[in-house]
């Protein structure tokens, strides 16, 4: 397994492995990485014959206040775990290489972007869309695998990389969760043990959703004030958005008929932590 630091040395990296007729597979992180990664990792060397991890820690897709200046990372342990996983090369460049400072250019997916996450962090959509088109242009991967935890995250990347007709497939697989429940997440780590307690209230809230659909309730006001009700049993939890939408548009929807993403984000102390599930007949 390979590091690299340089645009120039990922690109010559990926071309020999091109021309030995290899399929390129990629996983774009943050680094930090835990069993969520891996598994997409693992979904990549499966489908590909060269696979290509890039640890990034995004400034551009981070708000004023936000995490940015405490994001863990841990190079060495991402290695490790990088090259147990099977993986080809890792790029990890710094932020001068990423970004010229003179950048003014932009990549902003609109309508998907406006609900949900992207209306309580605004421009952090663009900062992701503008990483992942700039990271594609320097692998030009075959693949790239993406997360369901971020499932905006994945709906919009789908939709730039159609819209824009990059040459490349996007794979989404499932979320990884710890055994009560919790997705895994980077930012698990800043939880304290009552949080860490509490946090799992969020996929139990989630779960019950799934159950109350399974049983018959269509009725999105319903089920959201029951999620809204077991996540309020934590003293620290404060709820961001509970929503449930059209997974084409993500726009809210008022009766579930097929498939619908129930997504939500709640603060747990400061630490703000995500989920969603897929509900309806037509489970995805
Ligand atoms: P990040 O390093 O947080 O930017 O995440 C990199 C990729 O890992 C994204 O595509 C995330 O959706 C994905 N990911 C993060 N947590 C999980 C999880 N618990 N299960 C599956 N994928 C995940």
């Amino acid at each position: 397994m390979e590091l690299v630091r340089t645009i120039e040395s990922v690109r010559q990296s990926v071309a020999a492995a091109r021309a030995e007729a290899k399929s390129i597979g990629f996983v774009p992180t943050m680094g930090a990485l835990h069993a969520g990664h891996v598994s997409l990792i693992e979904e990549a060397v499966r489908r590909c014959d060269f696979v290509v991890v890039s640890i990034f820690v995004n400034p551009t897709q981070f708000g004023p206040g936000e995490d940015f200046d405490k994001y863990p990372s841990d190079l060495e342990g991402d290695m490790s775990i990088c090259e147990q996983a099977g993986v080809d090369l890792v790029f990890a460049p710094g932020a001068s290489e990423m970004y010229h400072e003179a950048n003014i250019t932009w990549v902003d997916v609109e309508k998907l972007t406006l609900n949900l996450c992207g209306r309580l962090r605004p421009g952090h959509f663009r900062g992701v869309t503008t990483v992942c088109a700039k990271l594609f242009n320097m692998v030009s991967p075959d693949v790239a695998f993406f997360g369901q935890k971020d499932a905006q995250q994945a709906i919009v990347i789908k939709r730039m990389a159609g819209d824009l007709n990059m040459p490349l497939q996007i794979v989404v697989c499932p979320t990884v969760r710890e055994p009560d429940g919790l997705a895994v997440s980077s930012r698990n780590k800043y939880l304290s043990a009552q949080e860490r307690k509490d946090a799992a209230l969020l996929s139990t809230a989630l779960a019950e959703c799934e159950k109350q659909v399974g049983g018959g309730q269509r009725n999105c006001e319903a089920l959201i004030e029951s999620m809204h009700k077991i996540i309020s049993r934590s003293s620290k939890a404060q709820i961001e958005y509970i929503s449930i939408v059209n997974p084409e548009t993500l726009a809210d929807i008022d009766v579930i008929q097929g498939a619908a993403l129930v997504a939500l984000a709640v603060k747990i102390g400061s630490t703000r932590l995500i989920d969603n599930i897929f509900v309806g007949l037509d489970k995805q």
